[in-house]
């Protein structure tokens, strides 16, 4: 019998690949998702891959009553936790939005966990969380973290605060935060990948639809960055690699007897510039991609990476798949959804 594990935001980026990567390692997902921020047709993007449609219930993650009932009528090992807002700059516009969603669906989860210690818990933090590492750019856990440049920021720096205070109040929980670094790709299928809503804020759904003739341009934010070109350098990890490792949280947790709070590092543990990024999808897919500098964005980390040891020791866990690999996935699902040859 599959172990059942409730993906809180399933239908979302990283959700859905985390979705397969669960079925494929044997458990049984069922997806939380009220489909603000994803479309339906993941769901049939997710069956084309593992053959049947994943189990849904459509909800609001902040609805403590549909999450108690589902729960009194499910034995259920883990709960992951995606569904949250996620884009920095709309935080800054609208803070309460995410203070409130954010929080509260996280409050809600963790409320039936602290009532059900034997469901474990997994969450989506983030590598904002560590700020500007000045002098540092390479991050271990224990790197201190800073004080966040954006309301989500704050959501996850919270997040995790929030999780160590319930663990502290209860310490038979099994819980851990994953910091990720920059999730990029899609399956390699092409059935599923990132669906931004409006115009993306991240740069390889911008260098996609630049290329899909979406946008006239990409800009470049600042080129004088003491880094190896001008450019920033962020630990791009391919959404996939990213899915496995929460199946391997997931695995640890269950077997887990005792209680914990782990937090871990989920990068590939090297960097690459914006240039790097926007050369190796020219390269690979044989793409010009119209770019112009432009100035620097507010907020803006220099450069930062993982150290990726700690995943390796606690979940025999590391990146498989490359850039190269990241970026050719990516421009297919683009091609895809925009039919284009
Ligand atoms: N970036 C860019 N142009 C864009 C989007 C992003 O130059 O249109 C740069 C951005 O300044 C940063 C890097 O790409 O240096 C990664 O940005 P993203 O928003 O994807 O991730 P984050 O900054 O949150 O790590």
């Amino acid at each position: 019998m599959r172990k059942k594990v409730l993906v809180t935001g399933g239908a979302g980026y990283i959700g859905s690949h985390t979705v397969v990567e669960l079925f494929n390692a044997g458990y049984q997902p069922i997806i939380l998702d009220d489909f603000r921020n994803s479309d339906e047709s993941v769901l049939d993007g997710i069956s084309q891959i593992i053959g049947s449609k994943p189990e849904l219930l459509r909800g609001d993650v902040c609805d403590t009553n549909l999450l108690s009932k589902f729960i009194k009528e499910n034995e259920i090992c883990g709960i992951i936790h995606f569904a949250a807002y996620k884009a920095v700059g709309e935080s800054v516009e609208k803070p309460l939005n995410y203070y409130q969603n954010n929080l509260e669906g996280l409050v809600a989860v963790l409320k039936v966990v602290s009532m059900h210690p034997e469901i474990t818990f997994v969450f989506s933090s983030s590598c904002t969380v560590y700020g500007e590492p000045f002098g540092q750019k390479e991050v271990t856990e224990k790197t201190e973290r800073s004080i966040p440049t954006s309301p989500y920021g704050y959501t996850k720096w919270l997040g995790e605060q929030i999780i160590n205070d319930v663990f502290n109040s209860n310490a038979d929980l099994r819980l851990m935060s994953l910091r990720y670094f920059n999730p990029i790709g899609a399956h390699e299928s092409a059935a599923i990948g990132e669906l931004p809503i409006g115009k993306p804020n991240n740069l390889l759904p911008f260098i996609t639809q630049t290329a899909a003739g979406l946008h006239d341009q990409l800009t470049i934010f600042g080129n004088d960055y003491p880094t190896i070109d001008g450019t920033c350098v962020r630990d791009y990890i391919h959404v996939v690699d990213l899915a496995e490792a929460h199946v391997k949280a997931l695995d640890f947790l269950v077997k887990e007897s005792k209680g914990c709070h782990e937090v871990v590092n989920i990068g590939t543990g090297k960097g690459s510039s914006v240039l790097e990024m926007v050369r190796a999808f020219e390269q690979v897919n044989q793409v010009k991609l119209n770019y112009e500098f432009g100035p620097k964005r507010a907020g803006d980390v220099i450069e930062i990476y993982a150290n990726v040891d700690y995943a390796k020791e606690l979940l025999a866990w590391q990146a498989n798949k490359t850039i190269t690999d990241a970026v050719r996935d990516a421009w297919n699902w683009e091609k895809l959804i925009r039919s284009i040859e």
